[in-house]
């Protein structure tokens, strides 16, 4: 027996008892391993003439033997010697992938297609099993050899007998335990599901062989005492379906088989709105293959959605959800990715890995953004209907981001807009409006029904200048966010300095302001902290009152902000603005030369209300609010 090193033994423990809690990917390692062992003699096969390979022989089968208990691993590949199985099984970390690759990557031009990557993925199979047999042939020689270990102390290495050139793993099954039911891995059902989870790409056929009976059929000079003749067959199932989609040009493959990968593979029953296609070359290769949802995921709101795209190292799965791949304002994106360069080894070059799924990301991110714009402009419904599923999360993109996404998102954005009265895009906007308007105007509230019905709404209109209504609650976030859009900035209808008014207007109001002053600050006075100040307007024609905000919190966003926790204390400043060219204005000014401070304040309440009722706010006495009215009604 030799002895495993001090520092294998060590790592062993190690990754047994920790790094893989999930057992059942022994399986991907082991075919992993048999794939590149196969992918070696198949190189070899191209550049040594001597090396004579058929199709039919480059498979991966696996078998299992209940009462023997054992599940193995049998591939055609390039097997190994006695010192190859010492080096590369014997010494935890050893990648012989590595090596191979390093020697072949020069003559290839740095073009070979196997990769390093599971340093210590045949120990994995030490989690189920008590002891492991490796039978191996190298290509060419005569010599078989035989590998045994319990992964404990130690492991043999003698001389053995194999028919051809290849490599069988054998694992003996640990009993099952409370904690794991081993013997589900002797089970056709449970091989293929695995197979089909994780290596179902694997480019090799990856086989099981079933022994079978079938009736002879019957000898045509057979006497009526003839009894049914059996011939047992085998049948040999292949499990994978080898050649990924995504690895398959566009052009052949179509929508139905695009659409059935999707639905099958991230459980959706409806059929994807896109489906994006990418791939790359150059010093990171790989595929990736995205789809849009044509619906939100049930649970796309709850804290259990997670984004992220499965990614594949030449065809082998290795982590179902990689949330690095895509960015959080597209984290609807379902879809795999598959490189052969990425080195995912867990114990090295994490760095490099994290540099290298950025690149991606970035690729990814523009390609998402190309296609969302193309369908903007080119399949308008759908894109509208892409935007009611997924234009709250763009927006959260940018809001979040600190507008850092701004110029990645910012014309995927769609609005209302109350002049065109249909969703508009910010340079839609832009185009029907002239070079005198200098801000981009919108609305913020509930419901676009009450928006533009609001007089501030209608006023902004009347003279001729187009508003977005907004009704979701990241909306005014996302624009304050982005402060500006082609240079002109995004103002909200409600807020203090529209500087709509013309000069005369302006005049007007001034002169109105000095001649009122003692009724405004009665007006102030009954109100008290609830407004920082009574206003003229000279944005109100039918309506006699208005309230706007003068600071950066606008109405809608104190709204929505006292919803949250904490945000208590955030308050907009509140200004009531007053129609000087309505009856009421005149009503209060009669009431307050008459010294009728009664009058005023009651008319002021009652004003103030109603302005907050339009809003779409709550107001803070609803029954004195009512009682007032039916005072005034009597
Ligand atoms: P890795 O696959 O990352 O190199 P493993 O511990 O899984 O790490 O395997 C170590 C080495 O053992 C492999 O690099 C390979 O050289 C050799 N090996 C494992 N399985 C086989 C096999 N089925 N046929 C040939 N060589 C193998």
């Amino acid at each position: 027996m030799r002895k495993f090193k001090t520092e294998s033994k060590k790592l062993l423990d190690l990754m047994i008892n920790s790094i893989y809690t999930n057992k059942e990917i022994f399986l991907r390692e082991l075919i992993s391993n048999a794939s590149d062992a196969v992918d070696k003699l198949y190189f070899k096969s191209l550049t040594d003439t001597d090396v004579k390979l058929s199709k039919d022989d480059l498979r991966i089968l696996i078998s299992t033997d209940e009462e023997a208990r054992t599940l193995t691993v049998s591939d055609t590949g390039i097997g190994m010697s006695d010192e190859e199985l010492e080096k590369n099984l014997s010494t935890i970390a050893h990648s012989g992938s590595l090596d191979f690759k390093q020697e072949n990557a020069d003559e290839q031009g740095g073009d070979v297609d196997i990769i390093g990557q599971f340093g210590v993925g045949f120990y994995s199979a030490f989690m189920v099993a008590s002891k492991i047999d490796v039978i191996t042939k190298p290509y060419g020689s005569d010599q078989a050899w035989k590998w045994s270990s319990t992964g404990v102390e130690g492991y043999t290495i003698e001389p053995s007998e194999k028919e051809s050139h290849g490599t069988d793993v054998i694992l003996t099954l640990k009993p099952d335990s409370d904690e794991e039911e081993y013997s589900r891995f002797l089970q056709k059902s449970e091989i293929e599901q695995l197979v089909k989870k994780y290596s179902n790409y694997v480019r090799y056929p990856i086989q099981m062989e079933e022994q079978l009976q079938r009736a002879l059929p019957k000898p045509e000079d057979a006497g009526d005492d003839y009894v049914t003749q059996y011939e047992d067959y085998t049948e040999t199932q292949t499990l994978n379906s080898m050649i990924p989609i995504w690895k398959r040009a566009k052009k052949d493959v179509t929508d139905e088989e695009y659409n059935d990968f999707y639905k099958l593979t991230f459980h959706d029953f409806e059929d994807p709105a896109k489906v994006i296609s990418l791939k790359a070359e150059g010093t990171l290769s790989y595929q990736a293959l995205l789809f849009i949802p044509s619906r939100q995921p049930f649970d796309f709101w709850s804290k259990d959605y997670k984004k992220g795209l499965a990614l594949y190292s030449s065809g082998v799965m290795i982590m179902e959800k990689c949330e690095d791949l895509v960015p959080d304002c597209f984290n609807f994106v379902r879809g795999v990715v598959d490189s052969q360069d990425l080195s995912l080894n867990i114990s090295r070059e994490t760095l490099q890995q994290d540099r290298q799924l950025r690149a991606m990301e970035r690729r990814i991110e523009k390609k998402i953004k190309s296609e969302l714009a193309d369908m903007r402009d080119k399949e308008r419904e759908d894109y509208e209907k892409f935007f009611e599923n997924f234009g709250r999360t763009l927006k959260f993109g940018i809001y979040s981001s600190y507008g850092q996404q701004a110029e990645l998102l910012s014309d995927l954005l769609l609005f209302y807009s109350a002049k065109q009265q249909k969703m508009v895009t910010l340079d839609e906007y832009l185009d029907g409006c002239g070079d005198q308007q200098k801000s981009i105007y919108y609305a913020a509230g509930d419901s676009r029904d009450l928006l533009s019905k609001m007089p501030i709404v209608k006023t902004v209109l009347s003279k001729g200048y187009d508003v977005l209504l907004c009704t979701e609650d990241v909306d005014e976030f996302c624009l304050s966010t982005l402060r500006q859009y082609k240079e002109k900035d995004f103002k909200n209808v409600a807020s203090g300095d529209l500087d709509l008014e013309t000069e005369e207007e302006k005049k007007l109001a001034q002169d109105v302001t000095e001649q009122n002053t003692e009724l405004f600050e009665a007006m102030q006075q009954a109100l008290g902290d609830a407004v920082t100040k009574v206003a003229v307007s000279t944005r109100l024609t039918d309506e006699p009152v208005c309230l706007t905000a003068a600071g950066p919190v606008s109405l809608e966003m104190e709204k929505i902000l006292s919803e949250g926790p904490g945000n208590e204390g955030v308050k907009s400043e509140r200004v009531l603005e007053i129609n000087p060219n309505h009856q009421i204005f005149k009503t209060l000014q009669t009431a307050q030369s008459l010294g009728d401070t009664e009058k005023v304040s009651k008319y002021s309440k009652l004003l103030y209300d109603q302005a907050l009722l339009i809003e779409g706010m709550d107001i803070d006495d609803p029954v004195e609010f009512a009682k007032s009215v039916c005072e005034l009604m009597k």
